[in-house]
C-alpha cells in the first residue's frame, strides 16, 4: 500500500473512531427551545450537561416574530427543538421544513398536557381566532399558552426528560434526577400560587387572551381582552364593546403587555376608575435560565393579586 494512501486510511479511521466515541460517551446534544418559559424548563432538566439555546429573546412575540439569519443558523443542525406548537409559534412552522432539525417536539402534543380550547372572551369582531388556526391533529383548537399552568409545566418537564434521554442516553440518569427535582419545585410553586390567588376574585381585562390556564387553575375572573387576535390590531366594534364593559364598573384592573401598545390600553380606560398594570406571559425582562419560569410565575401572581385586591397600597 502506498504510504500516502495508508496515512489517509489511518486518518479516516481516527476521524471515524472519534465520531463513534463521541456518540458513545454522549457528547451533549444541541438543544434549542423557542420561548423563555419553555427554555427555562429545558435548562433545568439539562443542568450539569449543557445549556440549551433560546430562540426568541425578550420582547419578541411568538405569534409574529421573524427569525434572524443568525437564529436560523443556530437552529439549523440542532438535535432537538422544543417548541409549544404551530398555533403559538406560527412563523416557526413555516420555516421548520427548510431546516435540518433532527427532532422537533411540540409541547401541545406532549403526554399529560391538560389542554383548554381556545376561547373568545367577551364581545368579538368575528368568530375566528388565529390561535385556533387548524393544523391537523387533536390539538388543533387548543389554546397554546399552556405553560401558564404549573400542572402543564410538570407534564412538560417529564416530556423534556423523556425526549432528552432518548436522544442522549448517556446522560439519561442526569435528566431523570433533574426532572424529578424540577417537578418538586413546580409542586411547591403551585401551592404558593394557590395561596396567593385565594382572594384575587375581582374581574379584570387583559391585552390578549394568554391567561386562561392560570385562570382556570386558580379561579381567576377575566372578563375581556383588548385584542381578539394576537397577530393584529383589534377592530373598532370590539374596542367599543370592551369600553362599554369596562365602563360598567365591574372591571377592577386592565392589564397591558410589554409586547403590545400600552397607549391603546390607556385610551380604553380613560376616565374610568380602573387600575393599570403590565402582565407579561413570556417574562421578557427575566434573565433566561433554570429559574426564569419560577420568577415569571411569581411575578405574574404578584402583579395580578396586587392589582385585584380590595385595598391596594
Ligand atoms: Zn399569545
Amino acid at each position: 500500500m502506498p504510504v500516502r494512501l495508508a496515512t489517509l486510511v489511518a486518518a479516516a479511521a481516527i476521524v471515524l473512531s472519534s465520531h463513534v466515541a463521541d456518540a458513545r460517551t454522549g457528547g451533549a446534544p444541541r438543544v434549542v427551545a423557542s420561548i423563555s418559559p419553555l427554555h427555562s424548563l429545558v435548562s433545568a432538566v439539562m443542568l450539569g450537561v449543557e445549556s440549551p439555546l433560546l430562540l426568541l429573546h425578550g420582547g419578541t412575540s411568538p405569534h409574529t416574530f421573524s427569525l434572524r439569519p443568525s437564529d436560523a443558523r443556530a437552529l439549523d443542525g440542532a438535535d432537538v427543538l422544543f417548541w409549544i406548537g404551530p398555533t403559538l409559534e406560527q412563523p416557526l412552522q413555516r420555516i421548520l421544513p427548510n431546516l435540518r432539525v433532527t427532532r422537533s417536539v411540540a409541547m401541545l402534543d406532549a403526554a399529560g398536557m391538560e389542554l383548554l380550547p381556545a376561547r373568545e372572551l367577551g364581545d368579538s369582531d368575528d368568530a375566528h381566532h388565529d390561535h385556533a388556526a387548524p393544523y391537523g391533529g387533536a390539538t388543533a383548537f387548543a389554546d397554546p399558552h399552556l405553560w401558564l399552568s404549573p400542572g402543564n409545566a410538570i407534564a412538560m418537564s417529564e416530556e423534556i426528560a423523556r425526549v432528552l434521554s432518548q436522544v442522549d442516553p448517556a446522560n439519561a440518569e442526569r435528566y431523570d434526577v433533574n426532572a424529578a427535582q424540577l417537578v418538586q419545585r413546580l409542586m411547591t410553586l403551585d401551592k404558593d400560587l394557590r395561596d396567593k390567588f385565594s382572594d384575587a376574585t375581582a374581574p379584570y381585562a387583559v391585552f390578549h387572551d394568554a391567561y386562561q390556564y392560570l385562570e382556570q387553575r386558580y379561579g381567576l375572573h377575566a372578563t375581556g381582552t383588548v385584542t381578539t387576535h394576537a397577530e393584529r390590531s383589534p377592530g373598532a366594534a370590539h374596542l367599543h364593546a370592551l369600553r362599554a364593559s369596562l365602563a360598567s364598573g365591574r372591571v377592577r384592573c386592565l392589564f397591558s403587555e410589554p409586547q403590545f401598545q400600552p397607549r391603546m390600553v390607556a385610551a380604553l380606560s380613560e376616565g374610568l376608575p380602573i387600575r393599570h398594570a403590565i402582565l407579561d406571559p413570556l417574562g421578557s425582562d427575566i434573565p433566561p435560565g433554570p429559574d426564569a419560569y419560577f420568577l415569571l410565575m411569581r411575578s405574574i401572581a404578584d402583579t395580578l393579586s396586587d392589582c385585584l385586591r380590595d385595598d391596594p397600597q
